[in-house]
């Protein structure tokens, strides 16, 4: 089993497709840096936990993210956005993200419309938040990834 997948990397600009506009904003991670760690994980909608160095205290938040295939590489390598499940004050582009990938949600799909897609988005975050009460899953809320200096 590929999970649970431990990443991290600094928060760049996505293809501003509007994902805050949702309200559902995703931070995006540069690829070219986790080839290594997507090579072998399914693309799919997913979730765990994550924080940012820096933000809250480094508080963990639950997090539901979506790896996919980048069409600026010609789909060859894979995108990860993830979407912490909380109200920020601000953005925080450039600064480092720590995540811990702990389950599969459901595979990637097209949606027929955008109420569609804004449904499944909020299905995927309430099962994110309830695959994480599981003690199993919660501990990692406290694993040592997420604090530790480099
Ligand atoms: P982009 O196309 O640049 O990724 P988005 O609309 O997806 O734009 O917004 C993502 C940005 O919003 C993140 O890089 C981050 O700075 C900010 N942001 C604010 N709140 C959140 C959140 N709860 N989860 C993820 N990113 C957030
Ligand atoms: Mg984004």
């Amino acid at each position: 089993d590929k999970l649970p997948l431990f990443f991290k990397g600094s928060v760049i600009t996505g293809f501003g497709r509007g994902s805050k506009q949702l309200g559902i904003p995703t931070a995006n991670l540069p690829v070219e840096e986790l080839e290594e760690e997507l090579k072998d994980i399914p693309i799919g909608v997913y979730y765990g936990w994550a924080n940012v160095i820096g933000l809250d205290n480094n508080k963990v938040f639950p997090m539901a993210m979506s790896i996919g295939w980048n069409p600026f590489y010609k789909n060859t390598k894979k995108t990860i956005e993830i979407h912490l499940i909380n109200k920020f004050e601000s953005d925080f582009y450039g600064a480092e993200l720590r995540a811990i990938g702990l389950g599969f949600i459901r595979p990637m799909c097209d949606f027929k419309s955008l109420e569609e897609l804004v449904k499944a988005i909020n299905d995927d975050i309430n099962y994110a938040k309830s695959s994480l009460e599981i003690e199993e899953n919660k501990a990692f809320k406290n694993n040592i990834y997420f604090t530790y200096k480099e």
